[in-house]
């Protein structure tokens, strides 16, 4: 079977639905768009968490909310009050269920479940050309939401790897009214370790453990301290697994996204691995649908899609300083988180987190950090004579 579209839009994951339903928003005026998806179904494969307030996009679909988060070492525990901007977190299978929703209702959006993409794109006669198991399909404009490549060792400053259960314990032991953001190992010169508990009632929660390395981890790596951690938690009762998750998430990408071709030919790349990543934390939820609201209304106004805007370049320069010091001296990691979170007014440190932030909340958090590891991060970054990387 042929199809023709205006717009093709590669993988139907977080980017590719999150176009689509800013697309579905323009009715009878959105262009004729197939979004072509491997799985033959969607199955609730991951959480997405955000900070937000009312006017987030998903506020409402979000299926928990916490106004308190906690960061924690053997030592400390830092509570932190989010109240005016809750921890949010969505379960994947009510954003799939939203999207789907939304494209029924207009038959321009078309979305193919089971239909991989076979070929690669080729450009010939003013189009784009190419391959999937539902026949050959040409288009006008190409949005590639595809993993750009696998995760690797050296394909980003740090990789963020994580394994986690979603369980049902038998007795209370959860506090609903709190999120774990970080409770850290002790320090390893090795890499930065830490639990995240995301509590969903008193006998459920998603427990992940979580580990910054310069290697990506496969969920098996992290198994054994996965299970420790929530033997810790429970206490002895007994728990059953509803799911898992598992992810390796790029902390700096150290390419540049080249892209199979440019803007001119109308083919973008985007997502996880083209840079929707926030790199200090791995983050791309917000980032993605702030990215889409854009590619759409680009598109509406009869422009060609676009890529994700690349961050202020201070900003930039801040993550890239913090990711090579704990690349360099992971054992710093749990303390100089710590001392973020106790020093800086909260609200600064979330709106810096979530790509909110204004030059004075930038201030706050390089003067709550403490400046001698830095210093020395720049000093021997300079004397090695590798300034600061490509892109950064
Ligand atoms: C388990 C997990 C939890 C996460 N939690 C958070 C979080 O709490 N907060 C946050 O901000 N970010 C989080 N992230 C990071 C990020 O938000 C997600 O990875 C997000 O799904 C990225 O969106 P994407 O569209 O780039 O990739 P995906 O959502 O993975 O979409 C890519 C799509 O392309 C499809 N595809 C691939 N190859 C082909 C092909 N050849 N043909 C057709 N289709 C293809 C895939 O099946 C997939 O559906 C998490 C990531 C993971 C993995």
């Amino acid at each position: 079977m042929q199809h023709d579209v205006e717009l093709l839009i590669l993988g139907g994951g977080c980017a590719g639905l999150s176009l689509a339903m800013r697309l579905a928003q323009l009715g009878h005026r959105a262009p004729a768009t197939l979004i072509l998806e491997q799985r033959p179904r969607y199955q609730n494969d991951r959480t997405w968490c955000f900070w937000g307030g009312e006017a987030t996009p998903f506020a409402q679909t979000a299926q928990h909310q916490w106004p308190a988060v906690k960061v924690r070492n053997a030592r400390q525990t830092l509570c932190i009050d989010c109240a005016r901007t809750p921890y949010r977190m969505l379960a994947a299978e009510r954003f799939y269920a939203v999207a789907q929703t939304a494209l029924r209702d207009v038959p321009q959006l078309r979305l193919l479940m089971d239909t991989p993409v076979l070929s690669e794109p080729q450009f010939h006669g003013g189009r784009w050309h190419l391959q999937t198991l539902a026949g050959q399909v040409t288009a006008a404009m190409v949005v590639d939401t595809r993993p750009v490549r696998m995760p690797a060792p050296g394909g980003a400053l740090l990789w963020q790897s994580f394994y986690g259960y979603e369980i049902d314990c038998s007795q209370a032991v959860f506090d609903p009214e709190c999120a774990d953001l970080m409770d850290f190992l002790p320090a390893n010169p090795e890499r930065v370790a830490f639990i995240y508990v995301l509590p969903i009632s008193k006998t459920r929660a998603l427990v992940e453990f979580t580990v910054f390395g310069v290697a990506p981890l496969a969920a098996d790596d992290l198994a054994a301290e996965l299970n420790a951690a929530i033997a810790q938690r429970v206490n002895g009762a007994d728990f059953t697994v509803l799911r898992t998750e598992s992810g390796m998430l790029p902390m700096g990408l150290d390419h540049q996204n080249s892209g199979l071709a440019g803007l001119e030919l109308a083919y973008v790349q985007v997502g996880v691995s083209a840079g929707a990543a926030r790199p200090a934390t791995g983050y791309a939820f917000q980032r993605i649908q702030r990215w889409a609201a854009h590619c759409a209304q680009a598109i509406a106004g009869g422009r060609l899609p676009i890529g994700h805007t690349p961050d202020p370049a201070l900003l930039r320069q801040m993550d890239r300083i913090f990711l090579n010091l704990i690349r360099r001296q992971p054992e710093l990691a749990p303390q100089l988180f710590m001392t973020l979170f106790a020093r800086a007014d909260s609200q600064k440190v979330i709106r810096f987190l979530s790509d909110c932030g204004s030059l004075v909340d930038y201030a706050s958090i390089v003067l709550a950090l403490p400046a001698k590891p830095f210093l020395q991060q720049l000093f021997s970054a300079a004397s090695s004579g590798q300034g600061m990387p490509a892109g950064s």
